[in-house]
C-alpha cells in the first residue's frame, strides 16, 4: 500500500465539483469510495457558482448550496467544502479551478477530478480539455443509467490528448438532485436520500418548493 501524503509521495487530493442543487447522498458515497479505492489524502468539494450551462430557475443561491455542502461534510474528517468558484467573478471553468488548487496546495499535488459517468462524457465540451489534461486525473464513477460506452469512443477519435481517465465502480444510486428538487416540490419525502442536517436546511429555508 502506497504511503499516503509523505515527502517521497505527493499529496492526492480529490476534487468533487458539481452544483450541488442540493448536495445528497450519491454526492457523498462516491467522493467516500475515490477516497477509498484510490488512497486519497482529502477530498474537496468545489460548489459551482452560477453554472455556465444551467439556467434553470429552481437553482438555489450559491450561499444556500454552499452552507448544505458544509453541513453535509461536517462530520467527516477527511472532506472539506472550498469557496473557491462561489467567490470567483464571472464563470467558472474547471481548468482554472484546478490552476488555483495547484497554486494553493504546491505543484507536485496530485489531482483526482471525480465525477459520474454522466459529467465525464462532457470532458471533452469543457475549456482547454488538453491542459485539464496536464494537471489532473479523473474518477469516474459509473452512474446508474449512464452509458461509458460514448466515452470510451472518444477515445478511439483521432489522436486528441485526452485527461487519464480511471472508472469506478459504487453501488447503484439512482438519485439526482433533480429528482430531490421534485420531491419537495411535490411534498414527497427526502429523508435518507439527503443527510438529515441537509434536509431540515431545506424546510428551514422553503427551498425548491413552489411558492418561495
Ligand atoms: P442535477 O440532477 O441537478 O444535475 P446531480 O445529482 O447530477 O444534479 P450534480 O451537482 O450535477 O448533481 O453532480 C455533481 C457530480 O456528482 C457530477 O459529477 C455527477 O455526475 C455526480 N453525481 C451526481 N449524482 C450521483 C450519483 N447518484 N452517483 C454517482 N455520481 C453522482
Ligand atoms: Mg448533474
Amino acid at each position: 500500500m502506497k504511503l499516503k501524503g509523505t515527502n517521497k509521495n505527493p499529496k492526492r487530493i480529490g476534487l468533487m465539483g458539481g452544483t450541488f442543487n442540493p448536495i445528497h447522498i450519491g454526492h457523498l458515497v462516491t467522493a467516500e469510495e475515490a477516497f477509498f479505492q484510490f488512497n486519497l489524502d482529502e477530498i474537496i468539494f468545489v460548489p459551482s457558482g452560477k453554472p455556465p450551462h444551467k439556467t434553470d430557475r429552481d437553482i438555489a443561491s450559491a450561499e444556500d448550496r454552499y452552507l448544505m455542502a458544509v453541513i453535509a461534510t461536517a462530520s467527516n474528517p477527511h472532506f472539506t467544502v472550498s469557496r473557491i468558484e462561489i467567490d470567483r467573478v464571472g464563470p467558472s471553468y474547471t481548468v482554472d479551478t484546478l490552476r488555483e488548487m495547484k497554486r494553493i496546495y504546491g505543484v507536485d499535488t496530485e489531482l483526482f477530478f471525480i465525477t459520474g459517468a454522466d459529467a465525464i462524457i462532457e470532458i471533452l465540451t469543457w475549456k482547454d480539455p488538453e491542459i485539464i489534461a496536464d494537471l489532473c486525473q479523473f474518477i469516474a464513477a459509473t452512474r446508474p443509467g449512464y452509458s461509458l460506452r460514448k466515452f470510451e469512443e472518444l477515445h478511439l477519435v483521432g489522436n486528441r490528448k485526452l485527461p487519464k481517465v480511471h472508472f469506478m465502480e459504487i453501488p447503484a444510486l439512482a438519485i439526482s438532485s433533480t429528482d430531490i428538487r421534485l420531491r419537495v416540490k411535490e411534498g414527497r419525502p427526502v429523508k435518507y436520500l439527503v443527510p438529515e442536517g441537509v434536509d431540515q436546511y431545506l424546510k428551514k429555508r422553503g427551498l425548491y418548493k413552489e411558492h418561495e
